[in-house]
C-alpha cells in the first residue's frame, strides 16, 4: 500500500524540512506500540507544526487516495495508531501550543500532552480532571480521539464531557473551526461530538477547548478490601450517601492485579494485612469547610458493620495516597512486565501459544484455567512478594495511622472484628 514517490514529494513539500522525515531511526518508535503487540511500517512521518499544514496534507491525500494514520502520543493499547499496512504517518508533536487558558476553560492543540493542560490548570489553581496513567506521554487529541476515561470518570465523567469545542481537519482537507467555548450550547447539532472516540477515523483533530473546574482543597484516599463486586457497588452507594455525592474516585481492582503491581513495580506493596480477592480505591474531594474525613470515615465504618468491606487503609498523608495511587496507575505497566515473564516462561517450556493476562480471558472460567495452568514457582514467587509487602505496609503506613487523630481511624486499619473496639492506639502497629 506503500504511497508513489511522487506524492510523497508533495506531502514533504507540502510541511517543509522540519516537517517530515524518512530515516528509519526517527521513525521506529512511531511503529510499535506500548506493550509490543502491534508492529507497522511507514515511508514517510510527516510532523505538520499547523492546522494549515494538516489541511494541505489531508488534501493531497484525499486527491491521490493516499492512506494515513494519524499518531499522538502512541500510548493506546489497540493499536490504531500505528500503521500496519505500510500508511504515511501523520504526528501531532509539533501541533503543541496552548492556545488560550482563564479560569473556566483551557484550549490547547492536539499535540500537547495531558499532564502540560494538568499543570497548566494548576498554576491557575484550577483542575482539568482527566488522570490516566500515560498522562506523561499521551496527548490531548488522543484523548479525544479515543473518548479517554482514566480514574476521575465518576465526578466528572469521559472526555466527552469535559470537551467544550474542537478543531478538526476532514478527509478532504476542510477545517471545521468549532472551537467555541460555550458550555450553555444548544444552537443545532453538536457536531464535535461525532469526533469524540471516533479514533482518527473521521478527521484529524488539531485543538479542543476544555472545561477546568474549581481545585479541591481536601482530598481523602483509601484502599478497601471487599469481598465482591456486587459488594463493591453497594460501598460505592454507602461512600456517597456518606460524603454527599463527593467520591471523585471508586476503581475496583481484582487481587490478581495488585499482585502484579507488588511483583513488578519497585517502590509498590500491598498495605493490607490479609489477602481479598477485590479492592476498591476511592477518593474523596472537596472543599475546605466540608468536613470530609469525618464522613468518609463514617463510611467505612458503616461498610465495615454490613460487611461490605473487611479491611482498608486510609492515607494521612499526601504521600501515602500517592502510594496507594502507584498501585492502581502501574497496573497496565505490571502487567506488560507480567505478560512477558510469561512468554519467557513458555517458551522456556517449550509451550504453544502464550497466555496474555487480562487479555481475551474475562469471567470465572477463564481466570480459573489462567491460574491453574500458572507455574509452582510462579506461585511461589507470589506469595512470597506478597508476605515482604505485608511486613513493609505494617511499618510504613499503619505507624503514620495510629498517630490518627480520630478513635475510629485504628478501625480502618484492622480487620472489622478485632478493630472496632479497640481504643485509640499510639502503638506502632
Ligand atoms: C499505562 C497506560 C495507562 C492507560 N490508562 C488509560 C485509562 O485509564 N483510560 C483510557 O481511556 N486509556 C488509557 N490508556 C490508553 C491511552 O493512553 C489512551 O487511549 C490515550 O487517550 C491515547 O492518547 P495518545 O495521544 O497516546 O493517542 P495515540 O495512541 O497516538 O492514538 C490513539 C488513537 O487516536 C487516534 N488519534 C490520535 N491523535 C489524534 C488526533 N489528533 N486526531 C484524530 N485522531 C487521533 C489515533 O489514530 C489512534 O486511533 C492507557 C495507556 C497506557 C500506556
Amino acid at each position: 500500500m506503500t504511497a508513489p514517490d511522487e506524492v510523497l514529494s508533495r506531502l514533504k513539500d507540502t510541511v517543509g524540512a522540519k516537517g517530515f522525515s524518512i530515516d528509519p531511526g526517527e521513525i521506529a518508535p512511531h511503529l510499535e506500540e506500548w506493550r509490543s503487540k502491534y508492529h507497522g511500517h511507514s515511508p514517510l512521518l510527516l510532523k505538520p507544526a499547523t492546522t494549515a499544514e494538516v489541511s494541505a496534507v489531508l488534501r493531497i491525500c484525499n486527491e491521490t487516495g493516499t492512506a494515513i494514520v494519524t499518531q499522538g502520543g502512541n500510548t493506546g493499547l489497540v493499536g490504531g495508531q500505528i500503521p500496519l499496512h505500510g500508511e504515511v504517518l501523520l504526528s501531532t508533536k509539533r501541533l503543541n501550543r496552548l492556545r488560550g487558558i482563564d479560569d473556566g476553560t483551557v484550549t490547547a492543540e492536539a499535540g500537547v500532552t495531558l499532564a502540560q493542560i494538568q499543570q497548566a490548570a494548576t498554576e491557575r489553581n484550577s483542575l482539568f480532571p482527566l488522570s490516566l496513567a500515560s498522562e506523561g506521554s499521551c496527548t490531548i487529541g488522543g484523548n479525544v480521539a479515543t473518548n479517554a476515561g482514566g480514574t476521575h470518570v465518576l465526578r466528572y465523567g469521559m472526555t466527552r464531557a469535559l470537551v467544550l469545542g474542537l478543531e478538526v481537519v476532514l478527509a478532504n482537507g476542510t477545517v471545521l473551526p468549532m472551537l467555541r467555548a460555550l458550555q450553555k450550547d444548544n444552537s443545532g447539532y453538536d457536531l464535535k461530538q461525532l469526533f469524540i472516540g471516533s479514533e482518527g477515523t473521521l478527521g484529524v483533530i488539531t485543538a479542543a477547548c476544555l472545561r477546568l473546574f474549581p481545585r479541591p482543597d481536601v482530598a481523602v484516599t483509601a484502599l478497601a478490601a471487599v469481598p465482591s463486586p456486587q459488594a463493591a457497588v453497594a460501598l460505592l452507594c454507602v461512600m456517597q450517601s456518606h460524603t454527599g455525592g463527593m467520591l471523585s474516585a471508586f476503581e475496583l481492582i481484582p487481587r490478581i492485579a495488585l499482585e502484579f503491581v507488588a511483583r513488578h513495580i519497585e517502590g509498590t506493596r500491598d498495605p493490607l494485612a490479609a489477602p481479598s480477592p477485590w479492592y476498591v480505591l476511592m477518593e474523596a474531594t472537596g472543599g475546605a469547610h466540608a468536613n470530609l474525613a469525618a464522613s468518609f470515615e463514617d463510611g467505612l465504618a458503616a461498610a465495615f458493620a454490613s460487611d461490605l468491606a473487611s479491611d482498608a487503609v486510609v492515607a494521612s498523608s499526601v504521600a501515602q495516597a500517592a502510594a496507594l495511587w502507584k498501585l492502581r496507575e502501574s497496573i497496565s505497566e505490571s502487567q506488560k512486565r507480567e505478560g512477558r515473564l510469561d512468554q519467557a516462561r513458555h517458551r522456556r517450556a517449550g509451550g504453544g501459544h502464550p497466555r496474555v493476562p487480562g487479555q481475551g480471558r474475562t469471567g470465572g472460567a477463564g481466570r480459573g484455567a489462567w491460574r491453574a495452568g500458572r507455574s509452582a514457582s510462579a506461585i511461589w514467587e507470589t506469595a512470597i512478594s506478597i508476605s515482604i509487602s505485608i511486613h513493609q505496609a505494617l511499618v510504613t503506613i499503619r505507624p503514620s495511622w495510629h498517630n490518627g487523630k480520630r478513635c475510629n481511624t485504628r478501625c480502618m486499619t484492622s480487620s472489622r472484628n478485632s478493630a472496632a473496639r479497640s481504643a485509640p492506639s499510639t502503638a506502632s502497629g
